[in-house]
């Protein structure tokens, strides 16, 4: 293994978040309904997601680890039809093994055997069988062990563990339908029950203050938005509440958050942000996804339509409420 692969490793895999966000989306991928996040030391020591997906062969999950390997696009048509799965690129397993100490046991769905193998450092050190459950654990140990220079950048405890706090969340809200669980040194964080809607996620991962003073969103003329925002007084000093989505995938949006907030006008208190969990449905053309698909920001055709549309949906709500 050469020091141009552990760089490249290092940019897909930035801190604990990007793992557990890499892992979550194989997950999802992979038809899961369960899926459970359990992190130590921030995620710096272990991450462990555990899913009740599909599940892989031995020889699947042995070529999985492999660099530029991925099951989701067979041909170059698939790419150009515009991928459905999450992950396609097939670096995620490989640029996480090549980078610390990991594990994955995995089981296929009906399958008779499991699989367990480890990767220490982008080297394949066992495989075997192993008794699990149908699906898949990944287990990943002392991230960046051997990158010394990667691991220096890494913060406290409790800043990387928000990181992957904020990206379970996002995740859990925009998948009512699966169970997210999440633990953080052998505590439980938040459960959701993957049979609810969008209200009793909001419920499980922000709690019964928050969820009970959300507001209903559903409108929308230009741009179909809907979700839920929160009473201009129950709010937070960070803007990290607010979470919308495009076309179902969590993005960043300079302009969508723009509009909420304009929406509240002089209602909010200075530097101060509601709570917002936001979907918007846009024609497929008209929005760009592919601004930086690790930034997940995105860009619209026509972004003063889309503020101006967004803007007086959530405007409307809150007047439907006397606000
Ligand atoms: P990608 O997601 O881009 O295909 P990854 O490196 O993340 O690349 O994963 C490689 C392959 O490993 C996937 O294409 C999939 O076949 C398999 N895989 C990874 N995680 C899981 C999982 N949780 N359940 C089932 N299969 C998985
Ligand atoms: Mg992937």
């Amino acid at each position: 293994e050469t020091t141009i692969q552990r760089i490249a490793a290092g940019e897909v895999v930035e801190r604990p978040a990007s793992v557990v966000k890499e892992l979550v989306e194989n997950s999802l991928d992979a038809d899961a309904s369960r899926i459970s996040v359990r992190v130590d030391g921030g995620g710096t020591e272990r991450i462990a997601v555990t899913d009740d997906g599909i599940g892989m062969s031995r020889e699947d999950v042995q070529i999985a680890v492999e660099e530029h390997t991925t099951s989701k696009i067979r041909d170059i048509d698939d790419l150009e039809s515009g991928v459905a799965t999450l992950g396609f690129r097939g670096e995620a397993l490989y640029t996480i093994g090549a980078v610390s100490r990991t594990k994955i046991r995995t089981k296929p769905r009906g399958g008779e055997s499991g699989t367990e193998l480890r990767l220490v450092g982008g080297d394949v050190e066992g495989v075997g069988p192993a008794g699990c459950p149908e699906g898949t654990t990944v287990e990943v140990e002392d991230l960046f062990f051997n990158t010394p220079a990667r691991r220096k950048y890494l913060k406290t405890d409790s800043t990387e563990f928000a990181h992957v706090n904020r990206v379970v969340t996002q995740y859990a809200l925009a998948n009512p339908d699966v169970a997210f669980s999440l633990e953080h040194d052998g505590r439980e964080v938040f459960s959701t029950t993957g049979r609810g809607n969008l209200q009793s996620t909001i419920l499980s991962v922000y709690g019964r203050e928050v969820a009970t003073a959300m507001i209903a969103v559903d409108g929308g003329d230009a741009v179909d938005a809907s979700g839920y925002v929160s009473h201009p007084e129950t709010t937070r000093s960070t803007r990290e509440y607010v979470a919308t989505y495009v076309n179902g995938r969590y993005v960043r949006s300079s302009v969508v958050r723009e509009a909420i907030l304009d929406a509240y006008g002089n209602q909010l208190a200075p530097d101060r942000y509601p709570f917002a969990v936001l979907f918007l449905d846009v024609p497929a053309d008209s929005v760009d996804v592919n601004v930086h698909p690790r930034k997940m920001e995105v860009r619209f055709g026509d972004e003063a339509r889309v503020k101006t549309a967004v803007r007086d949906a959530v405007q409307d709500a809150l007047l439907d409420n006397g606000l």
